[in-house]
């Protein structure tokens, strides 16, 4: 049987870096057995669910190269599938109808807790047969747990997982409204989907058991399950706003790679040796859920970034313009095409310092300006009267160089040192300063040429004749 999985978030908000995880793992494992990956869209709870977060989880898994591979399932679209199983659940003797209102099952609950039992249904209708005064009464239906011995899970994350059958009790699989309950539900798609592996959150581990009542009831062979620990903060406390990002898209918008983050989430209590940096297409043939730690995952923000800086290295700089560009007009100005070529031509250099695309674009900034930058602090502090005569000077030299191309400019701007007795540093330094308002940048050939003659000569002459600080 071919695998199938399948992520099942709920859209009751945004998609959660946990959440992104589980995706991944899903699609890994299906990816490494030849299978599928699906989507189902959780939004049984009309009340808590929203079109908005639904859009977004599409967006973050699209971002994260996480779709599906078939088109998405939405749960509250099989209400009536859902129903029909219950019926026929019924019809086999597996469930029955409970009569009891909502005030009796509260009644029902007090009286245990003051009795200090579990708050459990009694199963009082299980065995009885609606009489006359039930006729045309709102009922459930409810499943019939089995009565003895226990239910046993072989978790592929957890190992062997069993639970008293004492303990589980007669759940409503279908309410009175003719509304399905969520376990119900979730047994019936995954069936119906031809799920064979449930990979999830172990907080789910505990709704294990009571839908494998539902798959025994039925008949329907029980999926494959694999509960894998939880995203935890650094201090062992469930990840949450106040440890950092946690939503997908905020970390899109904070200048994550979807390679970096998918490469981190998944070296996330899961390993290969201690091979750290590893592409998806290598993870697609490596990855097997049981290697996967039942330790709670602990999210290290530096060590996503360092995983960041490293793709960013590697990513191919036209991949990266057009994103380096979107931040830098912030949505205000759409920059002209020289601009862009600026921009394009000091990516590679600016990719070996960056962790973050936000990094990466406030270091090319000061291509994108119209004439010289505002120096900073420590660059206006540079700008001493003989740094300034030296950049009258360089403006002259330059001018009159036959060719603007950076191995060029490297070779006489030595050669001017040279015949000025002073180091290149001395040149440079100035240049970089006029020409990006700031001491540091890529080499100063570089980004000489990324400016182009026109461009640097104003910043130089402008740096040389700008009032003293
Ligand atoms: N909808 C559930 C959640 O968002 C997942 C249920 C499942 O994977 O079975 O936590």
């Amino acid at each position: 049987m071919s695998v199938r999985t399948r992520f099942a978030p709920s859209p009751t908000g945004f998609l959660h870096i946990g959440g992104a995880r589980t995706a991944l793992f899903n699609q890994l494992f299906a990816r490494r057995h030849g299978g599928q990956y699906l989507l189902r869209i959780e939004d049984t709870d009309r009340t808590r669910s929203t079109q908005e977060a639904v859009e977004q989880i599409l967006e973050s898994l699209a971002w994260l190269g996480l779709s599906p591979d078939e088109p998405p399932v939405f749960q509250s679209q099989r209400a009536a599938r859902h129903a029909e199983v219950a019926h026929q659940l019924l019809a086999a003797g597996r469930a029955y109808r409970a009569y009891e209102t909502p005030e009796e099952l509260a009644a029902m609950r007090e009286r245990a807790l003051a009795e200090k039992r579990p708050p459990r249904y009694d199963g009082f209708w299980r065995d009885r047969e609606p009489g006359p005064e039930q006729a045309g009464k709102p009922f459930a239906i409810r499943i019939k747990a089995p009565l003895e011995g226990e239910t046993v899970v072989e978790d592929l994350v957890q190992g062997t997982v069993r639970v008293k059958n004492s303990e589980l009790d007669d759940m409503i699989i279908l309410r009175s409204d003719g509304t399905p309950t969520y376990l119900h539900a979730v047994v019936v798609d995954d069936h119906d989907m031809a799920i064979t592996h449930v990979i999830r959150g172990d907080d789910h581990l505990t709704n294990t058991f009571r839908q494998c009542m539902v798959y025994d009831a039925m008949g329907w062979r029980r999926p494959h399950f694999a509960h894998i620990p939880l995203i935890h903060g650094a201090d062992g406390a469930k990840l949450s706003k106040r440890h950092g990002a946690v939503s997908v898209l905020e970390f899109r918008e904070q200048g994550f790679l979807p390679e970096a983050v998918c490469n981190y989430l998944l070296r996330l209590g899961w390993g290969h040796g201690d091979e750290e940096i590893i592409p998806r297409a290598r993870a697609e043939r490596l990855f097997d859920i049981a290697d996967v730690g039942r330790a709670a995952a602990r999210m290290d923000y530096a060590k996503l970034t360092h995983f960041n800086g490293v793709y960013l290295r590697q990513a191919d700089p036209e991949a990266l313009l057009p994103e380096v560009m979107r931040r830098l007009a912030r949505g205000r100005l759409d920059f002209g095409t020289e601009k862009a070529a600026r921009v394009r031509a000091l990516l590679p250099a600016l990719q070996e310092r960056a962790k973050t695309l936000a990094e990466l674009a406030e270091s090319a900034a000061f291509a994108v300006l119209d004439g010289a930058p505002a120096p900073d602090a420590k660059a206006a502090a540079l700008l001493t009267p003989e740094a300034r005569a030296r950049l009258a000077d360089l403006a002259e030299f330059l001018s009159a160089l036959p060719d603007w191309n950076r191995a060029d400019l490297e070779h006489w701007l030595r050669d001017y040192a040279e015949v000025k007795g002073v180091k290149l540093k001395e040149v440079a330094q100035p240049l970089r300063v006029a020409l990006t308002g700031s001491t540091t940048s890529p080499p100063i050939d570089v980004t000489l040429e990324a400016l182009g003659r026109g461009e640097a000569l104003a910043r130089i002459l402008a740096a040389a004749e700008a009032p003293a600080a």
